[in-house]
């Protein structure tokens, strides 16, 4: 994917520098392991989406839930301070389930804090508008376990280590800074 911002748009949450080694080298190169890993296969030409709910547990998935995991982590960003907030029928699942946005983002942040190891933390719904917070181990994703997939943070070093070296907290709280409710809303509405 083409990032949907400048490459300097996200500072100081995330560095340009940053997003030019996660953008540009590690998700490259899990497209490039991707497309090298199926070609010849029954899943060349196929919809990424449909690669990661089916295929068995091995390069092809690691790869292709990598990819995945990274469109949506890097098409819900926006320039600091520029959304804000959950609105409409979204804020209202929040309240009613976590009690309020605040209540729902320490949640949200405890489990990324508490995921040991890589891997992802996901907000998400089940098709009925319930939400859920999930953490998933190195590239797997929510529509591996019947959910839509809304927002992410990506708990691997590579995401944060250049700006907050250990301090994985301190990047996992700063994100909400950067995060397009406009999209996540989007998600939500399109489920
Ligand atoms: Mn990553």
């Amino acid at each position: 994917m083409t990032l949907p911002y400048m490459p300097d748009a996200l500072a100081p949450v995330i560095s340009e520098n940053t997003l030019n080694f996660h953008h540009g080298k590690h998700l490259l190169a899990y497209v490039n392991n991707l497309n090298a890993a199926i070609a010849g296969t029954e899943w060349e030409g196929r919809a990424l989406e449909d690669i990661v709910v089916a295929v068995a547990e091995g390069g092809i998935l690691n790869n292709a839930g990598q990819i995945l995991n990274h469109n949506l982590y890097f098409g819900q960003f926006g320039a600091p301070c520029a959304a804000s907030e959950p609105v409409g029928e979204l804020a209202k699942a929040i309240e009613k389930q976590f009690g309020s946005f605040a209540k729902m983002q320490e949640q949200f942040e405890k489990a990324g804090v508490t995921l040991f190891g890589s891997g992802w933390v996901w907000l998400s719904t089940d098709g009925n508008g319930a939400l859920h917070i999930t953490q998933h181990p190195n590239a797997d994703n929510p529509m591996r376990h019947g959910l839509v997939p809304l927002l992410t943070m990506d708990v691997w070093e590579h995401a944060y280590y250049l700006d907050y070296q250990n301090r994985r907290p301190d990047h996992l709280k700063a994100l909400w800074q950067i995060i397009d409710w406009n999209v996540i809303n989007q998600r939500y509405n399109d489920r």
